[in-house]
């Protein structure tokens, strides 16, 4: 197999390269000074850090192209960021390389009506997308937790979920075309505003999820849905996760598929509560967020039958929300979940492993094991409907043998995970801090293709090395 990335990190720029790139992009756009760069040094991601030689800020995708062919012309790596919210370290820069940040690539350049399409630059921020669409009666669905702040290209880069995957998919459904810059420089445009398209591989696809090791996305045509005319939010609690997880199977069974069906165990409902004041019962084992939308009679339907189903199984209450401000304040419990998790101790380690939704309890179940065995604190919450669940590790980073312990812990969690027929990572992608675990979810030949695949557009392994896989010199 051919190596997958290559590049060898220079430890520094040359001052003549820092002068080519500042005649691309121009003068202020190229950081060097140490206290501009150490904050694009590290994402979303506990205990992970690296150092850039600098920080280039394009403005446009030809400036994005010249920056590449320079890069790969001197063989310095490249990492493309957006901002810089990932979970899995994948856009934490290589040591000595180039990081380009595309948030200046912040326009939105068309709403379509006609074909219920937008166009928007990569580093338009993601809930711009959704605001653009409002004023046309137009939905763009996916909404990670990190929206207000994320980039549109990160969430295509990362394939990002959020809590509306349920009915709606993740970002990979809405992306009907894209402009990707690829590793030689030159600009592709992949995909059209057709329904319908099959005309050669679907090379969009393969960039979707990608992680910034394939090509540089600079434009992205997205798909917009008519905004539902209704929505109702439920909250309902519970004394056992059994009874909540029977409630969700038994929603979905009798052929209800909510937008949000969203979970909190007792560690995370307690801490939301003490963070977020929301009128948590913070002595449920578990508790359910429930969202419908659509007609307003099926969503009135479809809530009641919801309520209804909770009480069968036992559900010690649910609470309906009564007007929007009461929705946002249900929501809120679910939103404000990581933030609140991250407040008790000094490093939280927050994991997107995803069974098949039948196996979603026996994973939960599994995680509080693991916690009980390696004397750590775990907090569980995440998207029921969607089998993705967050076992949110509360620790701290400078304790090497507690560190010992997070691994171990992790390890069992990927491994039962896989022997579930899930995934271990449902939509944070794999980036740095999932590559060792990666190998024991593919056979060699999978594994395999997606080397041959990165081989293939990225022959010097310039763009984002030792992401996914491992970095490996010329010489192995
Ligand atoms: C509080 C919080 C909540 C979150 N909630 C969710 C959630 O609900 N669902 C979810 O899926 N994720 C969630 N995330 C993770 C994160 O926000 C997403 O992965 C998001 O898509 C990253 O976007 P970004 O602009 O910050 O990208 P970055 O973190 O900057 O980059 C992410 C990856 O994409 C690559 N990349 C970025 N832009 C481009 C581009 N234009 N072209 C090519 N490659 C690119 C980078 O190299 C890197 O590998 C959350 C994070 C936080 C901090």
């Amino acid at each position: 197999m051919s190596p997958a990335t290559k590049a060898a990190p220079v430890a520094s720029l040359s001052t003549s390269s820092i002068t080519r790139l500042r005649e691309i992009a121009g003068e202020k756009q190229v950081l060097t000074a140490p206290e501009d760069v150490i904050p694009y040094g590290f994402d979303g991601t506990a205990a992970l850090k690296h150092g850039a030689a600098c920080v280039v800020l394009p403005r446009t995708s030809e400036e994005v192209a010249a920056i590449l062919r320079f890069a790969v012309s001197e063989k310095i790596p490249v990492v493309t960021r957006g901002s810089g919210t990932g979970l899995s370290g994948g856009s934490v820069p290589v040591d000595g390389g180039i990081v380009l940040c595309l948030v200046h690539l912040n326009h939105i350049l068309e709403v379509d009506p006609a074909n219920l399409t937008l166009l928007a630059e990569s580093g338009v921020i993601t809930k711009a997308i959704d605001d653009a669409a409002l004023p046309y009666g137009l939905f763009y669905p996916p909404d990670p937790g990190s929206m207000k702040i994320s980039t549109i290209g990160g969430n295509v880069a990362n394939n990002s979920g959020g809590l509306r995957g349920l009915k709606y998919g993740v970002t990979r459904d809405y992306v009907m075309g894209m402009e990707v810059v690829l590793p030689n420089g030159e600009i592709a445009w992949l995909g059209s505003k057709c329904v319908k398209d099959v005309a050669g591989y679907s090379m969009k696809d393969l960039f979707i999820g990608s992680e910034g090791t394939l090509g540089i996305i600079t434009k992205v045509l997205l798909k917009l849905v008519p905004r539902p005319k209704a929505r109702r939010t439920l909250l309902a609690s519970f004394d056992s996760m059994g009874a909540a997880a029977k409630t969700v199977s038994q929603i979905i069974e009798r052929q209800i598929i909510p937008c949000t069906l969203e979970f909190l165990d007792r560690k995370t409902c307690q801490s939301v509560e003490d963070y977020a004041k929301v009128g948590l019962p913070t002595s449920a084992a578990a508790v359910v967020l429930m969202e419908t939308d659509g007609h307003p009679v099926v969503v009135e339907e479809e809530a009641a039958a919801m309520a209804a189903i909770a009480t069968e199984n036992g559900a010690i209450s649910v609470e309906r929300a009564s007007d929007e401000a009461h929705a946002v304040r249900l929501a809120t419990a679910r939103r404000s979940a990581f933030s609140a998790l991250a407040r008790i101790r000094p490093t939280t380690i927050l994991e997107d492993v995803t069974v098949p939704r039948s196996r979603l309890a026996e994973i939960v179940a599994y995680v509080e094991e693991v916690a009980v065995r390696h004397h750590l604190d775990i907090a569980t919450f995440g998207h029921f409907g969607d089998g993705n669940v967050h076992p949110t590790i509360l620790t701290d980073e400078t304790d090497h043998e507690e560190m010992g312990r997070v691994e171990a812990a992790l390890s069992d969690i990927f491994d039962k995970t896989i022997a579930l027929g899930g995934t271990i990572t449902g939509e944070h992608g794999v980036g740095l801090a999932k590559k060792p675990y990666l190998p024991r979810q593919f056979d060699t030949a999978s594994y395999g293709l997606m080397r041959q695949v990165k081989h293939a557009l990225d022959p010097a392994g310039l763009l984002n090395p030792g992401k996914i896989f491992d970095t490996e010199t010329p010489n192995e």
